[in-house]
């Protein structure tokens, strides 16, 4: 099958949302109709968007005329003024400006519904009435398992571009706003740094990341924070913790003034623990340097759970040369009429297609090692 002007490729951004896919986005369109003379629909909320659009056409001929007239007349912004239009035919101007912009134009979000392989059907019979043949779809491990599922049950052309701050899809070495959520963290431990040296106190700050410690790894070395702990390491046990305080006081002793901690929000303990791991990890700390006879009782220590200040922000140079690349070989593949369906992964510094599902990249996790132990003799005291 190959695409023509007359097949429009649609193009979503699903899950948590990272900051590059409006760079994407707009990477997808100019290419779409700059190199490829090929239109392109954008689905507004990810998979839901594209659920609504289905239940609103319900095999109904008159409105899915409707729905095909209000694509082509509200084109562009027009569309996307609108937030009840599911589905926006994007032009030139409608992703003008947007380069760096945190967020996604296109909206993101969580589907619940998508799971249900009868409304995976209904999406797959609405595409094929409005004529779209091939999807783009950026997100996380669950939106490319979405995408990967409708690969599977449709002859629809489909490609994932791993987007998400977590780094946690391992068959690439990045994933799109990665590089900007270090960045961000970079900031925020400057900030953290300047208070905790005035009162001479420890941050515990915690960082997102899911079941991967790789966003805080990255954080600490760049930074330059004095401790990090991720989910790799195994799980925090009272005797680990205290190790970790004992190490704090002792700098302290040795004329440190301040530490700064991160801490990845996927660090397990033991016995399991339903609180973040930074107030717990404070707690721990805070009773460790008042014990009886403790050099520093009156040492504080502030925790701090970082959330979603890390997804938000103008994206990184880094950010939108990834999503152009991206992009570029998405379109790649799909104008390539024996190119696969599969997700666009940077591998070896290249960016390339590998099928969805495909294993890990043993590199990743001997790097992540490797950042460990130069972190560690960094940050030594
Ligand atoms: P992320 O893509 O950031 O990992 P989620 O895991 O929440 O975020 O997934 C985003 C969306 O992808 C879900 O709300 C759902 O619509 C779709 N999705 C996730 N997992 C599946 C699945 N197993 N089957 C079908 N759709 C899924």
């Amino acid at each position: 099958m190959s695409l023509t002007s007359e097949s429009p490729v649609a193009v979503l951004c699903s899950g948590g949302d990272a900051p590059g896919m409006n760079a994407f986005l707009r990477a997808v369109v100019r290419l779409g109709l700059n190199r490829h003379q090929i239109p392109v629909y954008g689905i507004r909320d990810g998979y839901r968007g594209l659920v609504r659009a289905a239940r609103q056409v319900d095999g109904d001929a008159e409105a899915l005329y409707a729905m095909k007239q209000e694509i082509e007349r509200n084109i562009g912004n027009r569309g996307l003024i609108d937030a009840q239009q599911s589905i926006i035919k994007m032009d030139h101007a409608s992703v003008s400006g947007i380069m760096g912009k945190g967020g996604t134009i296109l909206g993101s979000a969580r589907c619940l519904d998508f799971h249900k392989p009868d409304v995976r059907r209904e999406v797959i019979q609405l595409l094929d009435k409005l004529g779209v043949r091939a999807l783009i779809i950026s997100g996380g491990d669950g939106s490319l398992t979405g995408a990967r599922l409708l690969a599977e049950e449709s002859d629809l052309r489909i490609i994932g571009v791993p987007a998400t701050i977590d780094n946690d899809l391992q068959f690439t070495e990045m994933s799109l706003g990665v590089d900007t959520a270090v960045h961000t963290l970079v900031w925020a431990v400057d900030h953290f740094i300047d208070t905790a040296r005035s009162h001479r106190r420890v941050m515990v700050l915690e960082t997102m990341g899911r079941e991967s410690g790789d966003l805080a790894r990255m954080a600490a070395l760049a930074s330059g924070a004095e401790m990090v702990i991720t989910p790799e390491g195994g799980a925090l046990t009272e005797a680990r913790m205290r190790s970790l305080a004992e190490k704090i006081e002792g700098a302290m002793t040795r004329g440190r003034g301040h530490a700064i901690v991160l801490i990845a929000e996927g660090v397990k303990f033991e016995p399991a623990q339903k609180r973040n791991g930074a107030y717990i990890l404070r707690d721990a700390f805070q009773s460790y340097f008042q014990r009886e006879g403790a050099p520093f009782p009156d040492l504080e220590v502030r925790p701090s759970v970082l959330g979603h200040l890390q997804r938000g922000g103008h994206a990184t140079p880094g950010d939108c040369i990834l999503a152009a690349r991206f992009a570029e070989e998405a379109w790649k593949a799909l104008l390539n009429p024996k190119g696969i369906n599969g997700i666009t992964a940077l591998r070896y510094n290249k960016v390339e297609i590998v099928p969805f599902g495909c294993p890990d990249l043993p590199e990743r996790a001997v790097h992540s090692r490797a950042m460990d132990a130069l972190h560690n003799d960094l940050a030594s005291w």
